[in-house]
């Protein structure tokens, strides 16, 4: 007999996985009653640290040790009060979309496959659903990291006059945006070849936005100086306080310097789709490529995120290869019927992302997002209200989308350090009682409790709680 990994019958595998997926729903509906999040007990963190199993152990013993060791000590982003850093949720449907796209186990590249012509509709939809240009181009990735990096990817292999892919980066070549960009724009800088030094950030207003005069004249002196501006990153939704760069100047500014505007919305591009938020993000149609993620505001599980490029031809240009045994043919599965999407970025085996996304939003429809995303931005103004009427506890940065940074003051009298050893004792403490997870920053030298509102889960009540347990720990400190 030749052997497989496929057991003789997969009905014990079978009355497994009925089990899992009963445990795993209970386990959502019980979410609330249970920590946030707690800490990895040493003895778990031992059992752990287990040798390279050579003998089997059985799927029941493995599928015990998920539950002992593994799911009670994850990061908690599930759970109706974790609002730290900006993480989704993840749905019922979407889990189950998971096991679909494992069990089939495509590799979405291209050809006549059907993971290929999901991903091909769902990113038309997404281009629809953030108001993008229709004949734009677009790839899922997995996440706005990723998507950094191919948009400035395609805005410097696409470089007039330089031949990049060819001979590489022969002259100094610069990057714009602000002080509040992400560091996955420093890393594909880094990544890229031209290194951090070629990466102008420049200051922000009292809004967190960026100076688009500083930036102005910091592109006029890299011209004088000899260097080619190859990019300028625009956000929408800094990951510090949620603020929304100027597009609208900023496109008109690399329209006039004919410089690539690439747009960083991980989070705050999905506000797009609702009509009620959408004049928050003037301009967002004019970015030559916009990066963003569905794991963050639209909840769809980890991994999951996207690049749109305003033209397919010089995103493929930026990606695109000759190899024999991927060139397509006139028939059968080679047959290029769909985009190509190892041609759209660095990989080539790719996961089936899209069926997720695919059913996550014929499921419960585009309406049902909007009207989440729009209760999100109104349980960030209602958060900010109850600080700002709380005497003890103040907002450090203006609220512009979802992303709420306060701290505890007291009754008044100490300074910025002390305040700045005491949050960060308050939330250490607030996160170990597992009550809430925010998470923190630093803003103008201030230590920050950031709260990140991505999260389908979230009642008003939950932060009225943790107002309450950010004054209670606070008066106890
Ligand atoms: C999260 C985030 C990123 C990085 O996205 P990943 O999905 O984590 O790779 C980039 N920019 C901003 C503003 C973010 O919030």
């Amino acid at each position: 007999m030749d052997e497989t990994l496929d057991p003789p019958s997969f009905d014990e595998l079978r009355k497994l996985g009925h089990r899992m997926v009963d445990d795993m729903f209970g386990y959502l509906e019980g979410l609330r009653e249970r920590p946030v999040w707690q800490p990895m007990p040493d003895e778990v963190r031992a059992r752990l640290r287990e040798p390279l199993p050579l003998r089997p152990q059985g799927a029941e013993q493995v599928y015990a040790d998920f539950t002992d060791l593994v799911l009670p000590y994850v990061t908690g982003n599930a759970h109706a009060r974790f609002w730290g850093w900006v993480c989704g949720n993840g749905t019922g449907m979407s889990m189950l979309a998971e096991l679909l796209a494992a069990t089939v186990n495509s590799s979405v590249d291209g050809f006549d496959d059907a993971g290929t012509h999901v991903e091909g509709r769902v990113i038309e939809w997404l281009k629809t659903m953030l108001g993008y240009r229709p004949e734009a181009s677009g790839v899922l990735l997995s996440g706005a990291s990723m998507a950094n990096l191919v948009g400035l990817t395609v805005a410097r292999n696409n470089l007039p006059g330089h031949d990049i892919k060819a001979r590489g980066v022969t002259r100094p070549l610069t990057v714009y945006g602000s002080v509040e960009t992400h560091s996955s724009v420093r890393k594909a800088v880094q990544i890229l070849g031209l290194g951090t030094q070629a990466l102008r950030t420049v200051p922000v207003d009292a809004q967190y936005r960026v100076d688009v005069g500083a930036l102005e004249a910091a592109i006029a002196a890299d011209r004088a100086a000899g260097a080619t501006p190859m990019c300028i990153v625009g956000n929408v939704g800094t990951v510090n306080t949620g603020a929304i760069d100027d597009l609208v100047a900023l496109a008109d500014l690399a329209a006039r310097e004919r410089i690539w505007l690439h747009v960083d919305g991980a989070f705050g591009a999905c506000a797009a789709l609702s009509p009620e938020l959408r004049p928050l993000l003037p301009g967002l149609e004019r970015a030559d490529s916009l990066a963003f993620d569905l794991h963050k505001w639209m909840y769809f599980p980890y991994e999951a995120g996207c690049v749109l490029v305003r033209s397919d031809a010089e995103h493929r240009a930026a990606f695109r290869y000759d190899a024999a045994y991927m060139a397509p043919n006139t028939r059968g599965i080679a047959a290029e019927r769909g985009q190509q999407f190892t041609e759209y970025g660095p990989q080539l085996s790719r996961g089936f992302r899209a069926l997720k996304i695919w059913m996550g939003l014929k499921e419960l429809g585009v309406d049902r997002f909007r009207s989440l995303i729009e209760q999100n931005v109104e349980q960030a103004r209602y958060l900010a209200a109850l600080v700002e009427a709380h005497p003890e506890l103040e907002l450090l940065a203006p609220v512009s989308l979802n992303v709420v940074c306060l701290r505890y003051r007291g009754e008044g009298g100490l300074d910025d350090d002390r305040l700045n050893d005491l949050n960060r004792e308050l939330l250490a403490r607030l996160q170990e009682s597992g009550v809430a997870v925010p998470s923190h920053t630093i803003l103008r030298g201030r230590y920050a409790i950031r709260c990140s509102i991505t999260n389908h889960r979230s009642r008003r009540s939950d932060f009225e709680l943790l107002v309450h347990e950010v004054a209670r720990l606070g008066r106890s400190l």
